[in-house]
């Protein structure tokens, strides 16, 4: 469910601000619409955290007061990002910023200051790729981007920033409607492929078209998926010896679960996955043992920190799951 901004789409953005822009010049417009900026959380220099940025649309010169709605959502957003593992674990590696970029109007009631809109029911995007660059030039370089908006509509989109690269990808930039919790839980798995590389483990047939198997004896790429050519599901014991995540079933307290179940990538066959219950899968759920390594991976990497897949088990065991 990945979206990218095209180069199009922000070719026409560009024409179109160049039209709005007339004869102003593009720096007299940034320096005028500079948006503030205020750390949620700052624990360290950007070189050495996970630094992320909440970017606000639909949010009026009303909602933007040090105690307006646009804050809240920051902080309750926020609060109930870091009380989820492995962000609760690793919470001393972020930083966490909100940027107060104001709009005419709240969002799908007119002009807003990225233009969120939605692309079919629930698939929220933004229009205008280089309003948010611009507005995140108020904020320290970010590896996340959370683009909230200010709706009543639920609705998400795990798009990425194509202007801004950060360890070698496109930046996370997923957006969710500040309505519901449920649309923010979206914005977290979206966030599972968009930061951590991870793939989808739900069937829906229908999408499973637009997503070909790899060929040529080659697996799929991500940590949580395999395809049944790659995996023995015979015994624990060839689970253990085949399975991408088969050093798992060596922890404590692996024995209660099988460590492969068949479905994901859209396909109700052919695929396998770890854990019977995760994020990628039903967004509500907490992210399985697997999926929970990986992300924690990405966290240590884009903060420059040390990795140690031992300690990280260590500090989530087993029974922490159900
Ligand atoms: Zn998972």
């Amino acid at each position: 469910m990945q979206r990218k901004v095209t180069t199009a789409s922000v070719l026409a953005s560009l024409v179109l601000l160049c039209l709005a822009l007339g004869p102003v010049s593009l720096g007299e417009e940034e320096e005028e619409k500079k948006p503030r900026v205020r750390a949620w959380r700052e624990t360290g220099p950007a070189e050495e955290r996970v630094d992320i940025v909440f970017v606000g649309d639909g949010y009026q010169r009303r909602h933007l007061t040090r105690t307006g709605k646009f804050w809240r959502d920051v902080n309750r957003y926020a609060r109930e990002l870091f009380e989820e593992r492995p962000f609760s674990t690793y919470k001393k590696l972020f930083n966490v910023y909100g940027v107060f970029l104001e709009s005419k109007n709240v969002a799908l009631k007119g002009e807003t200051a990225l233009g969120c809109y939605y692309a079919s029911p629930r698939l929220l995007r933004f229009r205008d790729a280089k309003a948010l660059v611009r507005a995140l030039a108020a904020a320290p370089p970010p590896d996340i981007v959370f683009v909230m908006v200010n709706t009543e509509e639920m609705g998400g989109a795990g798009t990425s920033l194509g202007e801004i690269q950060r360890r070698g990808r496109p930046l996370p930039a997923p957006t969710f409607s500040a309505r519901d919790t449920i649309s923010f839980q979206t914005a977290l798995h979206e966030l599972g492929h968009s930061f951590a590389g991870l793939g989808d483990e739900y069937v829906d047939e229908r999408t499973a078209g637009r997503y070909p198997l790899p060929t040529e004896g080659r697996d799929l790429p991500h940590a949580n998926l395999t395809l049944a050519a790659h995996i023995d599901v015979t015994s624990r014991e060839t689970i253990r010896a085949t399975a991408k995540w088969g050093r798992f079933l060596d922890l404590p307290g692996a024995k209660r679960w099988s460590w492969a179940h068949e479905g994901g990538y859209f396909r109700g066959s052919g695929v396998f996955r770890p854990f019977r219950r995760c994020r990628m899968r039903t967004v509500s759920d907490v992210f399985c043992p697997v999926c929970c390594e990986q992300i924690a991976k990405a966290i240590h990497e884009a903060a420059g920190a040390p990795w140690s897949p031992e300690e990280h088990l260590e500090k989530h065991p087993l029974r922490k799951w159900r």
